[in-house]
């Protein structure tokens, strides 16, 4: 069934000074015309991976904003949660294909989730394509609804994409990240493209002295002041954790006293998380400068804000990537990035902006041994991809752009 998530209270106010004065003052305006719009988001998992990262900093501003909104997340068996991860891959490209037995799963789950959505809404926010079959299954009522798509759809596997497109159809308006993730054939007539955003005041981002960042790693067992490099993401392999320590390891042979952290979620909508670990465990063979964190030991948020604010570089090794909010976390505490050139990284990474785009191991390992030789380059790419994410990925910037889209559908 459907499960309403609490959040805390957040003001808008907080961001003055922060984020771009014309975006706020927009935002404002835009959110008048929208007074007591009953709105509801919808997901899969209430903790871990971007989505539910956005929606906690989302829903209490948008609150603060004068409008009603809920947070749900959609219930489902194990069995449903494995077919929507064989789903998320084959929309990402993976050739397998979604057997009956998981269509079936997948089918039967949303309808169990449909019957339970009670409220009256005047729009209605489905995000990505665990929940996207609500609206078949429960029928429009009197509210709008927008697909809002997180991963990198742009060449899916044709079985799965036909699934899906069927679910699709009735949707309002699509939401991508960029115009390229939009897979052909799309059927909604309006399909927009909105990047997402960090909150530079949520827990993980908000500023810490170098001093409190320190003792937080310090507590956790990190070598410091020790050289250090971080990737943080879902044990998944489209984040190629592997290929991270295989760069790593070229660059040791430089640096002989670097650490890697490698610092893993499980969310709840991700069965694969585990799998994963264990392949990143035992290629890290028990090497003592390589240490994975997890979310079930401790590693949250502010834990992982240190971790992004001390790492000389911040690695980000994807070979699929809807977005990658991590990359924005790490660029607004000034700590450069290398990541690979997969979706919508290089928006926030333009060239010479941020650190290093890279699309081989190779090139992963040459673009982390530049920085880390050049700490006044380093220190120049963190210091312009901080201004990157002020323009263009803080979270009133995508407000605005989500409040301007609701708007125009009436
Ligand atoms: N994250 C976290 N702890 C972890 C791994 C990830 O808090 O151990 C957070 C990370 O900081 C980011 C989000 O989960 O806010 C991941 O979002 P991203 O867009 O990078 O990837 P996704 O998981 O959505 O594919």
């Amino acid at each position: 069934m459907l499960q309403k998530v609490n959040v805390g209270r957040w003001s808008l106010d907080a961001y003055e000074g922060i984020a771009p004065a014309p975006i706020l003052e927009e935002l404002r305006e835009l959110a008048r015309g929208l007074a007591g719009a009953r709105i509801l988001q919808v997901n899969a998992t209430p903790y871990g991976g971007g989505v539910s990262e956005l929606l906690r900093s989302c829903v209490p501003l948008l609150r603060d904003l004068g409008l009603a909104v809920d947070w749900k997340v959609m219930g489902g068996s194990p069995e449903f949660f494995a077919a929507t991860k064989a789903l998320h891959n084959a929309l990402q490209g993976s050739p397998r294909a979604l057997t009956d037995a998981e269509r079936r799963a997948y089918m039967d789950c949303v309808a169990e989730n449909a019957v339970t959505m009670d409220d009256d809404y005047d729009y209605v926010i489905v995000h990505d394509p665990q929940p996207a079959g609500l609206l078949s299954a429960h029928g429009r009522g009197g509210a709008r609804w927008v697909w809002r798509c997180h991963i990198d759809t742009s060449e899916p596997n044709p079985q799965a994409w036909s699934f899906l497109r069927g679910l699709l159809a009735d949707y309002d308006a699509a939401v991508f990240t960029m115009p390229e993730f939009v897979p052909p054939g799309f059927p909604c007539a309006r399909v927009e493209a909105i990047a997402p955003a960090i909150d530079p005041l949520s827990p993980k981002n908000i500023n810490l002295d170098v001093g409190t960042a320190g003792q937080i790693l310090d507590w956790i067992g990190v070598d410091l002041p020790g050289r250090l490099v971080t990737q943080v993401s879902r044990f998944d392999p489209w984040k190629d954790p592997l290929g991270v320590i295989e760069a790593y390891r070229i660059v040791r042979e430089e640096i002989g006293e670097l650490q890697l952290a490698l610092i893993g979620s499980m969310a709840l909508d991700d069965p694969e998380g585990w799998g994963v670990y264990r392949e990143v465990s035992e290629a890290a063979d028990h090497d003592p400068l390589i240490n994975l964190f997890t979310n079930l030991t401790g590693v949250s948020n502010v834990e992982v804000n240190a971790f992004q604010r001390l790492s000389e570089v911040v690695v980000q090794k994807s070979i699929r990537e809807g977005f990658g909010l991590v990359v924005s976390e790490s660029l607004w505490k000034r700590t450069p990035v290398v990541a690979g050139r997969a979706g919508g990284i290089p928006l926030q990474m333009p060239e010479g902006t941020g650190g290093r785009l890279v699309s081989s191991t190779e090139e992963c390992a040459a673009a982390m041994l530049e920085l880390l030789r050049d700490r006044e380059l380093a220190r120049e790419l963190g210091r312009s991809g901080h201004e990157q994410v002020r323009e263009h990925f803080l979270l009133p910037r995508l407000l605005r752009d989500e409040l301007r889209l609701l708007a125009s559908l009436g």
